[in-house]
């Protein structure tokens, strides 16, 4: 196949989206995100043949959030295969990430993995396997991305927890229909953990690997998932992975891809690579503006989209 010089492609996308970075808005629920200044920007693609092109803060570590969802859903998933889906459904929501309107209506089944509600019940598989949950999604991110010293952003983890009343009334009303096992305090203290987790660009697309390669981490020759159980977590990814944006993000990406409300995305092209961007400016659905926006350039200008 013809070569793609994604570094120059990278160097491109930097200059282009530049203007963007300071347009979106950081998450402010809580002060450690708040915090974080607007004008930042970092992307790096790894190839599956190991090679790794990176611009701008490619190696500044941010809060996953969110994206923590993507390794708790491939850790249940090991753990009960199809039978995940009795727990949470695959459809996108069409509701904003933190919504409760749809839980009433479906008998305390979110919606899909990447909601809130949906990953406090993927979460609360992982709870019933381990003491602690969160500590087994830690240890699986380390392994995945060969980076020892990744770890909980504890200031976060504890705001999320003071201000996270709304993920505690989800908790309590799933519960309320049979549907959580664990007790809710332990619960939220592992997805509070959990979304609380530091790492770069770098690290993101690395530990990503596995879902572009039929689900063998190719460090390792690892078996993580079956090519037809990655096949089948792109495809939640596509369907449900940016939000209440996700039909948007296919149709200008067109990549699985996970987003975090800290302005992190990453996407996979199966067969090829993973990729990840950085950008702390949100739009309004509460993906990175300035990543989004990189994530169109770059399917666009190395001509890679699943399409
Ligand atoms: N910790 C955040 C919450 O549960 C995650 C937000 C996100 O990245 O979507 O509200």
């Amino acid at each position: 196949s013809m070569q793609v010089d994604y570094q120059a492609i990278l160097d491109a996308i930097a200059e282009e989206v530049a203007p963007l970075m300071r347009q979106g808005r950081v998450a402010d629920y809580i002060p450690s995100l708040a915090q974080v200044p607007l004008a930042q920007f970092g992307m790096c693609v790894v190839t599956l043949d190991g090679r790794y092109y990176a611009v701008g803060a490619a190696d500044k570590r941010f809060s996953i959030q969110s994206i923590s969802k993507l390794f708790a859903l491939t850790l249940a998933f090991r753990q009960l295969g199809d039978g995940l889906w009795e727990r949470v459904g695959r459809e996108p929501s069409g509701n904003p990430f933190n919504s409760l309107v749809q839980l009433e209506n479906e008998a305390g089944k979110p919606r899909n993995p990447f909601i809130n509600a949906g990953a406090l019940a993927v979460t609360d598989v992982l709870c019933s396997h381990s003491v602690n949950a969160h500590l087994a999604i830690l240890h699986f991110l380390r392994r995945l991305s060969g980076r020892n010293d990744i770890n909980f952003d504890h200031e976060v983890a504890e705001s999320e927890a003071a201000t996270g009343h709304r993920n505690a009334a989800m908790a309590n009303f799933m519960k309320s229909f049979g549907r959580i096992q664990s007790p809710v305090e332990v619960l939220l203290d592992s997805y509070f953990h959990q979304c609380s987790i530091a790492m770069s660009c770098r690290e993101l697309a690395t530990a990503a690997l596995f879902l572009a390669n039929r689900g063998v981490v190719p460090q390792s020759g690892e078996h993580l998932l079956t090519a037809s159980e990655a096949k089948r977590l792109c495809a939640v990814l596509l369907t449900c992975g940016t939000y209440d944006a996700a039909g948007d993000f296919a149709y200008r990406v067109g990549l699985p891809a996970k987003s975090g409300v800290g302005g992190g995305i990453v996407a996979v092209v199966p067969g090829e690579l993973a990729v990840c961007v950085w950008s702390p400016g949100l739009d309004a659905n509460g993906n990175s503006l300035a990543g989004g926006m990189a994530l169109e350039r770059f399917t666009t200008l190395a001509g890679n989209s699943i399409f």
